[in-house]
Protein backbone atom coordinates (compact mmCIF):
# COMPACT_ATOMS: atom_id res chain seq x y z
CA UNK A 1 0.00 0.00 0.00
CA UNK A 2 1.53 3.47 -0.48
CA UNK A 3 1.59 5.47 2.18
CA UNK A 4 -0.08 9.24 1.73
CA UNK A 5 2.74 11.47 3.36
CA UNK A 6 1.67 15.27 3.16
CA UNK A 7 5.02 16.87 2.85
CA UNK A 8 4.87 20.41 4.85
CA UNK A 9 6.61 23.36 2.56
CA UNK A 10 7.03 26.72 3.68
CA UNK A 11 3.73 27.59 0.94
CA UNK A 12 1.83 25.36 3.32
CA UNK A 13 -1.15 27.13 4.35
CA UNK A 14 -3.07 26.27 7.87
CA UNK A 15 -6.76 28.15 8.32
CA UNK A 16 -7.87 28.47 11.57
CA UNK A 17 -11.42 29.07 12.38
CA UNK A 18 -12.57 30.15 15.40
CA UNK A 19 -16.30 31.25 16.17
CA UNK A 20 -17.07 34.06 18.52
CA UNK A 21 -20.22 35.28 19.97
CA UNK A 22 -19.82 37.71 22.67
CA UNK A 23 -16.58 36.74 23.44
CA UNK A 24 -15.05 40.60 24.71
CA UNK A 25 -13.68 39.23 27.96
CA UNK A 26 -11.60 36.19 26.37
CA UNK A 27 -10.47 37.85 23.02
CA UNK A 28 -7.35 39.64 24.14
CA UNK A 29 -5.89 36.34 25.87
CA UNK A 30 -7.02 33.86 22.56
CA UNK A 31 -5.15 36.62 20.18
CA UNK A 32 -2.13 36.60 22.67
CA UNK A 33 -2.20 32.44 23.06
CA UNK A 34 -3.12 32.18 18.58
CA UNK A 35 -0.43 34.87 17.57
CA UNK A 36 2.50 32.99 19.67
CA UNK A 37 1.21 29.41 18.09
CA UNK A 38 1.13 30.89 14.24
CA UNK A 39 4.31 32.95 14.94
CA UNK A 40 6.11 29.33 15.84
CA UNK A 41 4.52 26.99 13.85
CA UNK A 42 6.38 25.69 10.67
CA UNK A 43 3.49 26.69 7.60
CA UNK A 44 1.81 29.99 6.88
CA UNK A 45 -1.42 30.57 8.88
CA UNK A 46 -5.07 32.43 8.73
CA UNK A 47 -6.73 33.03 12.01
CA UNK A 48 -10.45 33.21 10.48
CA UNK A 49 -12.54 34.83 12.89
CA UNK A 50 -16.14 34.20 12.48
CA UNK A 51 -18.41 36.94 14.15
CA UNK A 52 -22.00 35.18 15.41
CA UNK A 53 -23.59 37.88 15.54
CA UNK A 54 -22.03 38.97 18.93
CA UNK A 55 -24.04 42.26 20.78
CA UNK A 56 -20.62 43.03 22.96
CA UNK A 57 -17.40 44.73 21.42
CA UNK A 58 -15.90 41.56 19.68
CA UNK A 59 -16.26 42.97 15.98
CA UNK A 60 -14.35 46.05 17.15
CA UNK A 61 -11.62 43.86 18.60
CA UNK A 62 -11.68 41.21 15.41
CA UNK A 63 -11.81 44.27 13.10
CA UNK A 64 -8.45 45.65 15.09
CA UNK A 65 -6.96 42.53 14.85
CA UNK A 66 -7.05 42.37 11.28
CA UNK A 67 -5.49 46.18 11.07
CA UNK A 68 -2.99 45.06 13.22
CA UNK A 69 -2.30 41.40 11.89
CA UNK A 70 -3.02 40.71 8.39
CA UNK A 71 -3.00 36.78 8.96
CA UNK A 72 -5.79 37.57 10.76
CA UNK A 73 -9.16 37.47 8.57
CA UNK A 74 -12.99 38.58 10.16
CA UNK A 75 -16.04 36.92 9.07
CA UNK A 76 -18.92 39.09 9.92
CA UNK A 77 -22.67 37.40 9.94
CA UNK A 78 -25.36 39.04 9.54
CA UNK A 79 -27.24 37.87 13.15
CA UNK A 80 -25.94 34.78 15.63
CA UNK A 81 -26.36 31.66 13.61
CA UNK A 82 -25.04 29.59 16.07
CA UNK A 83 -21.91 27.86 17.02
CA UNK A 84 -21.87 24.99 14.44
CA UNK A 85 -23.33 26.91 11.77
CA UNK A 86 -20.75 29.80 12.39
CA UNK A 87 -18.22 27.41 12.03
CA UNK A 88 -19.73 26.65 8.90
CA UNK A 89 -19.66 29.54 7.34
CA UNK A 90 -16.09 30.07 8.68
CA UNK A 91 -15.52 26.69 6.52
CA UNK A 92 -16.93 28.36 3.36
CA UNK A 93 -14.08 31.12 3.09
CA UNK A 94 -11.03 29.32 4.02
CA UNK A 95 -8.13 29.64 2.07
CA UNK A 96 -5.27 26.76 3.35
CA UNK A 97 -4.65 23.22 2.52
CA UNK A 98 -5.55 22.23 5.90
CA UNK A 99 -7.84 23.53 8.45
CA UNK A 100 -8.64 23.43 12.02
CA UNK A 101 -11.55 24.48 14.24
CA UNK A 102 -10.99 25.23 17.90
CA UNK A 103 -13.38 27.60 20.44
CA UNK A 104 -12.67 31.19 21.22
CA UNK A 105 -12.56 30.60 25.11
CA UNK A 106 -9.26 28.53 24.87
CA UNK A 107 -10.84 24.85 25.89
CA UNK A 108 -8.98 24.23 23.12
CA UNK A 109 -5.61 24.67 23.35
CA UNK A 110 -3.85 26.16 20.17
CA UNK A 111 -0.53 24.74 21.40
CA UNK A 112 -2.21 21.99 20.36
CA UNK A 113 -2.27 22.52 16.42
CA UNK A 114 1.68 21.89 16.39
CA UNK A 115 1.00 17.92 16.73
CA UNK A 116 -2.02 17.41 14.68
CA UNK A 117 -0.14 19.23 11.95
CA UNK A 118 1.97 16.51 12.44
CA UNK A 119 -0.85 13.93 12.22
CA UNK A 120 -2.10 15.35 9.26
CA UNK A 121 1.08 15.48 7.86
CA UNK A 122 1.72 11.84 8.31
CA UNK A 123 -1.75 11.35 6.24
CA UNK A 124 -4.74 11.83 8.48
CA UNK A 125 -7.38 13.51 6.64
CA UNK A 126 -9.33 14.47 10.11
CA UNK A 127 -7.71 14.71 13.40
CA UNK A 128 -10.66 15.23 16.33
CA UNK A 129 -10.12 15.72 19.43
CA UNK A 130 -11.05 13.72 22.13
CA UNK A 131 -11.89 14.89 25.63
CA UNK A 132 -9.40 12.83 28.34
CA UNK A 133 -10.59 15.15 31.42
CA UNK A 134 -12.71 17.88 31.21
CA UNK A 135 -12.04 20.78 34.23
CA UNK A 136 -14.36 23.11 34.97
CA UNK A 137 -17.88 22.21 33.90
CA UNK A 138 -20.43 21.14 36.40
CA UNK A 139 -20.90 17.41 36.91
CA UNK A 140 -24.31 17.64 35.56
CA UNK A 141 -23.03 19.00 32.25
CA UNK A 142 -20.65 16.03 31.68
CA UNK A 143 -23.44 13.72 33.19
CA UNK A 144 -25.76 15.08 30.67
CA UNK A 145 -23.07 14.88 27.90
CA UNK A 146 -21.55 11.19 28.52
CA UNK A 147 -25.59 10.09 28.57
CA UNK A 148 -26.52 11.94 24.82
CA UNK A 149 -23.11 10.13 23.45
CA UNK A 150 -24.25 6.68 24.66
CA UNK A 151 -27.59 7.26 23.94
CA UNK A 152 -26.69 8.81 20.56
CA UNK A 153 -24.42 5.94 19.73
CA UNK A 154 -27.56 3.63 20.23
CA UNK A 155 -29.92 5.75 18.05
CA UNK A 156 -27.50 6.87 15.03
CA UNK A 157 -26.48 4.88 11.95
CA UNK A 158 -23.29 6.63 11.72
CA UNK A 159 -20.10 5.89 14.17
CA UNK A 160 -19.71 9.49 15.86
CA UNK A 161 -16.51 9.29 18.41
CA UNK A 162 -17.94 9.88 21.84
CA UNK A 163 -16.28 12.43 24.06
CA UNK A 164 -15.11 14.59 20.43
CA UNK A 165 -16.07 18.26 20.01
CA UNK A 166 -15.77 20.41 17.07
CA UNK A 167 -11.88 20.98 18.14
CA UNK A 168 -10.38 19.40 15.06
CA UNK A 169 -7.83 19.87 12.02
CA UNK A 170 -8.97 18.20 9.03
CA UNK A 171 -8.03 18.03 5.42
CA UNK A 172 -8.72 21.23 3.20
CA UNK A 173 -10.80 18.34 0.89
CA UNK A 174 -12.91 16.71 3.88
CA UNK A 175 -13.75 20.94 5.01
CA UNK A 176 -14.65 21.88 1.30
CA UNK A 177 -17.01 18.95 1.45
CA UNK A 178 -18.56 20.11 4.70
CA UNK A 179 -19.23 23.44 3.60
CA UNK A 180 -20.42 22.59 0.21
CA UNK A 181 -23.71 20.07 2.56
CA UNK A 182 -26.54 22.09 2.27
CA UNK A 183 -27.85 21.09 5.26
CA UNK A 184 -29.55 23.56 7.44
CA UNK A 185 -29.53 21.62 10.70
CA UNK A 186 -25.73 20.97 11.15
CA UNK A 187 -24.45 18.57 13.50
CA UNK A 188 -20.81 19.10 12.68
CA UNK A 189 -18.54 16.04 14.78
CA UNK A 190 -21.40 14.07 12.73
CA UNK A 191 -21.15 15.53 9.58
CA UNK A 192 -17.05 15.09 9.70
CA UNK A 193 -17.81 11.54 10.92
CA UNK A 194 -20.10 11.02 8.04
CA UNK A 195 -17.91 11.98 5.17
CA UNK A 196 -15.20 8.93 6.34
CA UNK A 197 -11.69 9.47 4.87
CA UNK A 198 -8.97 8.41 7.11
CA UNK A 199 -9.81 9.78 10.78
CA UNK A 200 -7.70 9.93 13.63
CA UNK A 201 -8.14 10.61 17.49
CA UNK A 202 -6.37 13.03 19.59
CA UNK A 203 -6.66 13.00 23.25
CA UNK A 204 -6.24 15.94 25.26
CA UNK A 205 -6.95 17.20 28.43
CA UNK A 206 -9.46 20.17 28.08
CA UNK A 207 -9.09 23.36 30.36
CA UNK A 208 -11.81 24.95 31.76
CA UNK A 209 -12.73 28.01 30.02
CA UNK A 210 -10.26 30.99 29.83
CA UNK A 211 -12.39 33.88 30.84
CA UNK A 212 -15.97 35.09 30.33
CA UNK A 213 -19.07 32.50 30.39
CA UNK A 214 -20.43 29.88 28.36
CA UNK A 215 -22.99 30.30 25.22
CA UNK A 216 -24.07 27.33 25.58
CA UNK A 217 -27.27 27.20 28.25
CA UNK A 218 -29.07 24.03 28.48
CA UNK A 219 -31.29 24.41 25.70
CA UNK A 220 -28.71 25.24 23.42
CA UNK A 221 -27.17 21.84 24.45
CA UNK A 222 -30.81 20.13 24.51
CA UNK A 223 -31.42 21.84 20.75
CA UNK A 224 -27.65 20.66 19.61
CA UNK A 225 -28.38 16.46 20.89
CA UNK A 226 -32.00 16.56 18.83
CA UNK A 227 -30.16 18.02 16.04
CA UNK A 228 -27.67 15.13 16.65
CA UNK A 229 -30.05 12.49 16.77
CA UNK A 230 -32.66 13.58 13.88
CA UNK A 231 -29.98 14.56 11.38
CA UNK A 232 -28.24 11.17 11.81
CA UNK A 233 -31.17 8.44 12.40
CA UNK A 234 -34.57 7.36 11.10
CA UNK A 235 -34.44 5.27 14.08
CA UNK A 236 -37.09 6.82 16.03
CA UNK A 237 -39.52 6.58 13.34
CA UNK A 238 -39.14 3.05 13.65
CA UNK A 239 -39.03 3.35 16.57
CA UNK A 240 -42.66 4.40 16.55
CA UNK A 241 -43.55 1.47 14.48
CA UNK A 242 -42.78 -0.98 16.52
CA UNK A 243 -44.16 0.79 20.08
CA UNK A 244 -47.17 1.32 17.92
CA UNK A 245 -47.35 -2.45 17.14
CA UNK A 246 -46.76 -3.54 20.83
CA UNK A 247 -49.42 -0.99 21.86
CA UNK A 248 -51.93 -2.08 19.36
CA UNK A 249 -51.50 -5.91 20.19
CA UNK A 250 -51.62 -4.84 23.85
CA UNK A 251 -55.20 -3.76 23.39
CA UNK A 252 -56.40 -6.10 21.39
CA UNK A 253 -55.41 -8.67 23.73
CA UNK A 254 -56.94 -6.85 26.35
CA UNK A 255 -60.55 -6.43 24.80
CA UNK A 256 -60.18 -10.69 24.07
CA UNK A 257 -59.59 -10.59 27.60
CA UNK A 258 -63.09 -8.25 28.26
CA UNK A 259 -64.92 -10.41 26.00
CA UNK A 260 -63.63 -13.34 28.00
CA UNK A 261 -65.00 -11.41 31.13
CA UNK A 262 -68.31 -10.73 29.82
CA UNK A 263 -69.10 -14.42 29.07
CA UNK A 264 -67.53 -16.08 32.23
CA UNK A 265 -68.46 -14.08 35.04
CA UNK A 266 -71.33 -11.55 33.83
CA UNK A 267 -71.37 -10.65 37.53
CA UNK A 268 -67.89 -9.12 37.47
CA UNK A 269 -68.54 -6.73 34.39
CA UNK A 270 -67.64 -3.85 34.19
CA UNK A 271 -63.95 -3.42 35.32
CA UNK A 272 -62.76 -0.61 37.31
CA UNK A 273 -63.15 2.54 34.86
CA UNK A 274 -59.87 3.90 36.64
CA UNK A 275 -57.98 0.96 34.66
CA UNK A 276 -59.92 2.42 31.55
CA UNK A 277 -59.08 5.78 31.73
CA UNK A 278 -55.31 4.97 32.48
CA UNK A 279 -55.06 3.33 29.02
CA UNK A 280 -56.81 5.95 27.11
CA UNK A 281 -54.39 8.51 28.81
CA UNK A 282 -51.26 6.32 28.18
CA UNK A 283 -52.83 6.13 24.15
CA UNK A 284 -53.20 9.89 23.88
CA UNK A 285 -49.79 10.15 25.21
CA UNK A 286 -48.36 7.87 23.01
CA UNK A 287 -50.06 9.21 19.80
CA UNK A 288 -49.33 12.55 20.82
CA UNK A 289 -45.20 11.59 21.22
CA UNK A 290 -45.49 10.27 18.02
CA UNK A 291 -46.81 12.74 16.17
CA UNK A 292 -44.46 15.06 17.80
CA UNK A 293 -41.53 13.25 16.34
CA UNK A 294 -42.85 13.09 12.90
CA UNK A 295 -43.40 16.73 13.09
CA UNK A 296 -39.83 16.89 13.94
CA UNK A 297 -38.57 15.09 10.91
CA UNK A 298 -41.27 17.30 8.79
CA UNK A 299 -40.21 20.61 9.76
CA UNK A 300 -36.57 19.36 8.86
CA UNK A 301 -37.85 18.43 5.33
CA UNK A 302 -39.59 21.81 4.97
CA UNK A 303 -36.69 24.15 6.33
CA UNK A 304 -34.40 22.12 3.60
CA UNK A 305 -36.88 22.37 1.05
CA UNK A 306 -37.34 25.83 1.18
CA UNK A 307 -33.19 25.58 0.31
CA UNK A 308 -32.57 29.04 2.19
CA UNK A 309 -28.59 29.11 2.96
CA UNK A 310 -27.93 28.27 5.94
CA UNK A 311 -25.87 31.39 7.04
CA UNK A 312 -25.78 34.81 5.50
CA UNK A 313 -22.27 36.82 5.10
CA UNK A 314 -22.55 40.62 5.94
CA UNK A 315 -19.26 41.28 5.60
CA UNK A 316 -15.70 40.20 5.21
CA UNK A 317 -12.74 42.01 6.73
CA UNK A 318 -9.30 41.07 5.33
CA UNK A 319 -6.27 42.62 4.22
CA UNK A 320 -3.71 40.38 3.85
CA UNK A 321 -1.94 39.55 0.51
CA UNK A 322 -4.90 36.67 0.03
CA UNK A 323 -7.34 39.19 0.36
CA UNK A 324 -8.60 39.38 -3.37
CA UNK A 325 -8.69 35.73 -3.57
CA UNK A 326 -10.68 35.67 -1.11
CA UNK A 327 -13.29 37.55 -2.46
CA UNK A 328 -13.94 34.64 -5.13
CA UNK A 329 -13.82 31.86 -2.52
CA UNK A 330 -17.56 32.21 -1.93
CA UNK A 331 -18.88 28.34 -1.61
CA UNK A 332 -22.81 27.20 -2.23
CA UNK A 333 -23.64 26.74 1.48
CA UNK A 334 -24.31 30.29 2.52
CA UNK A 335 -24.81 33.70 0.75
CA UNK A 336 -22.46 36.84 0.98
CA UNK A 337 -23.60 40.02 1.17
CA UNK A 338 -20.26 41.58 0.29
CA UNK A 339 -19.77 39.00 -2.55
CA UNK A 340 -18.69 39.29 -6.24
CA UNK A 341 -21.23 40.54 -8.49
N1 LIG B 1 -20.49 30.30 19.95
C1 LIG B 1 -20.97 30.85 18.77
N2 LIG B 1 -22.33 31.07 18.63
C2 LIG B 1 -23.22 30.75 19.62
C3 LIG B 1 -22.72 30.14 20.81
C4 LIG B 1 -21.36 29.93 20.94
O1 LIG B 1 -20.21 31.16 17.85
O2 LIG B 1 -24.42 30.97 19.43
C5 LIG B 1 -19.03 30.08 20.09
C6 LIG B 1 -18.41 30.64 21.36
O3 LIG B 1 -18.03 31.98 21.19
C7 LIG B 1 -17.21 29.72 21.54
C8 LIG B 1 -17.72 28.39 21.00
O4 LIG B 1 -18.83 28.69 20.18
O5 LIG B 1 -16.10 30.11 20.77
C9 LIG B 1 -18.09 27.42 22.09
O6 LIG B 1 -19.00 28.02 22.98
P1 LIG B 1 -18.86 27.85 24.56
O7 LIG B 1 -17.42 27.82 24.94
O8 LIG B 1 -19.69 28.90 25.22
O9 LIG B 1 -19.52 26.42 24.78
P2 LIG B 1 -19.11 25.35 25.91
O10 LIG B 1 -17.62 25.16 25.82
O11 LIG B 1 -19.53 25.98 27.20
O12 LIG B 1 -19.89 24.14 25.55
MG1 LIG C 1 -16.27 26.61 25.97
Amino acid sequence: MIEERRALASGTLLSIVVPIYNEEEVFGLLVERMTRVIDALPVRCEVVLVNDGSRDRSLDLMRAQVEADPRYRAVDLARNFGHQIAVSAGLSVVMGDVVAIIDADLQDPPELLADMLKRWEAGADVVYGKRRRREGESSFKRGTASLFYRFLDSMSDVNIPRDAGDFRMVDRRVADLIARMPERHRFLRGMFAWVGFKQEEFAYDRPARAAGETKYPFWKMLALAVDAILSFSVKPLRLMTWLGLVVTSLSFMAGLYLLFLRIAHPEAFPPAAAGMFVALLFMFGVNFLFLGIIGEYLGRVFVNVQGRPPFIIRRVYERGEDAASAARAVRETGLRADGPR
